[in-house]
């Protein structure tokens, strides 16, 4: 029987992570996964493909829409859709290959099939072809990871009526794609489509889209990404969907009670993602579920099961990459006797559209729910050299501050490259650093980034390029 200091199920960013911290600290380490590579959700059918059609797509957008602002004229903008999602597929090839590379190099065990644990230290590993093998290891770690969340009432056929794994790979551009959810998910793949052409429409329960993120931000972005093309119904909830003859019809009701009808090519569901360890446990072992479905762990990771841990998408807390990875990380240094931990108040959380929207700590809505004094900067982007260089004066940075002692408690951004900007933000947020120490550090001119340090400084109302309040 195969022995190890650790077993991980899952290879996700969560799995894959924690296999490599464990291996950089000398234990003897596998990786289990079903899926033929590593990467899991992320990698496969997630971030990065995503990631690689947002550009794509947002390159057909400039074509036709800003282009002939920079004085460019094209004779004729065409989409090869299938050259677009090869690109794609070779960007996740490459990632994909290089964790295996990545997994031999650090002499980690890489093992193909369904893993489940069947007692303390135990897992039962079932290849491909059926055969299966018992593995034992002094620590298990379960990153099974999450799937695509579904509605009772609606039926995913996965032709007409998809989830996000069908999204990032439709073969024609659907000349109707009805999203139901304004998340992340269903914002970004919405706007790919849009962009590409599709005639979109988003269909969100709640009174706003993307509602982690403060009002002013939402609004900001409902209104881009209207600008784009995409259609929205708040506070509508789909009652039932129909297909017939490759078409789905869509009822919904508004919270007015009235009642909507939609016809589309494409339905796609992106209510969210569910927390997937089907079968990764035998049941006897009666692993503890918290109420929201997720596996119970304590702050070392720990489950209920003496040996087995947990960390990633199947954990409380956003359901991230980076989240996952961290944890990672710090589940095996904690196994290693070593001090790892995360930092649950400094976890940015980005959409990719146009505009970007990212942020980090505390908002503004959460602050007044929970009577927390804040003082707040914001700074537009249209204030700024860079962005107005660059055709990007949509948008603004937003900075939140301990009235008392000045301490950063959030930052928001709305704009082109929230995503890359919200790192600073964080770091500042990882330090305990105040908003005077953001704004008192020097930043290159002419970049987006003194957004961010003129939102710091209007904190205290000492912005230098907008009027004082
Ligand atoms: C379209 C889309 C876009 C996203 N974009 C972003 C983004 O931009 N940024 C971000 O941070 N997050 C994003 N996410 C979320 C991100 O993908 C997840 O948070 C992340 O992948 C979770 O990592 P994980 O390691 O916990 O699980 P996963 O990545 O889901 O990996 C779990 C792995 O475990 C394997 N597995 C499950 N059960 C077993 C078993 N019994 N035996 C063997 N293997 C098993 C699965 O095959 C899978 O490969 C996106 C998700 C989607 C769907």
């Amino acid at each position: 029987m195969a022995s190890f200091d650790l077993i991980f199920l899952g290879g996700g960013p969560a799995g894959y992570t924690g296999a490599i911290r464990a291996a950089q600290l000398g234990l003897n380490t596998a990786i289990i996964d079903k899926r033929e590579v590593l990467g899991g959700t992320c990698l496969n059918i997630g971030c990065i493909p995503s990631k690689a059609l947002l550009v794509s797509s947002d390159h057909v957008h400039f074509a036709h829409h800003q282009a002939a602002r920079h004085g460019l004229k094209f004779e004729q903008i065409a989409v090869d859709l299938n050259q677009m999602m090869k690109r794609k597929e070779e960007v996740v090839r490459q990632l994909t290959q290089g964790l295996e590379f990545l997994m031999k190099k650090n002499k980690i065990t890489r093992l193909s099939g369904v893993g489940q644990v069947v007692g303390p230290g135990k897992v039962i590993l079932t290849k491909k072809d059926g055969s299966q093998e018992e593995l034992q290891a002094k620590h298990v770690v379960l990153a099974t990871g999450s799937v695509p969340a579904e509605l009772p009432e609606i039926v995913i056929d996965r032709e007409v009526v998809v989830t996000s794994d069908e999204a990032l790979s439709f073969d024609k551009v659907p000349a109707d794609l009805l999203v139901i959810g304004a998340g992340a998910i269903g914002l970004e793949l919405g706007s790919v489509w849009s962009r590409l052409g599709s005639n979109v429409t988003v269909i969100e329960f709640l009174p706003r889209i993307a509602a982690t993120f403060d009002p002013d931000l939402t609004q900001a972005l409902q209104k881009g990404l209207e600008a784009e093309g995409l259609n929205f119904h708040l506070d509508t909830s789909v009652t039932g969907v129909r297909v017939d003859q490759g078409r789905a019809s869509v009822e919904a009701v508004s919270k007015g009670r009235q009642k909507l009808a939609f016809a589309a090519d494409k339905v796609l569901v992106a209510v969210g993602r569910r927390p997937f360890f089907d079968n990764a446990v035998a049941k006897d072992l009666g692993l503890k579920v918290t109420d929201r479905g997720r596996v119970a762990t304590d702050s070392l990771y720990r489950t209920s099961v003496p040996g087995l841990y947990a960390i990633g998408d199947i954990i409380d807390g956003p359901m991230l990459a980076h989240k996952g990875e961290d944890e990672g990380v710090a589940c095996i240094e904690r196994i290693a006797g070593k001090a790892g931990h995360v930092n649950y108040e400094a976890i940015p959380n980005v959409i990719y559209t146009n505009p970007e929207v990212a942020g980090a700590g505390l908002t503004e809505e959460l602050a007044k729910q929970n009577g927390i004094p804040i003082r707040v900067g914001k700074f537009p982007f249209a204030a700024n050299g860079r962005a107005l260089a660059n055709d990007q004066s949509q948008g603004f940075a937003k900075i939140l501050a301990d009235p008392k002692t000045d301490k950063l408690l959030g930052a928001q951004i709305i704009g082109f490259g929230a995503s890359e900007l919200i790192a600073e933000a964080v770091t500042v947020l990882e330090f305990g650093g105040s908003a005077e120490d953001l704004g008192r550090t020097v930043h290159a001119h002419p970049t987006m980034s003194e957004a961010l340090k003129e939102a710091a400084l209007g904190v205290h109302n000492q912005a230098f390029s907008i009027p004082p309040r």
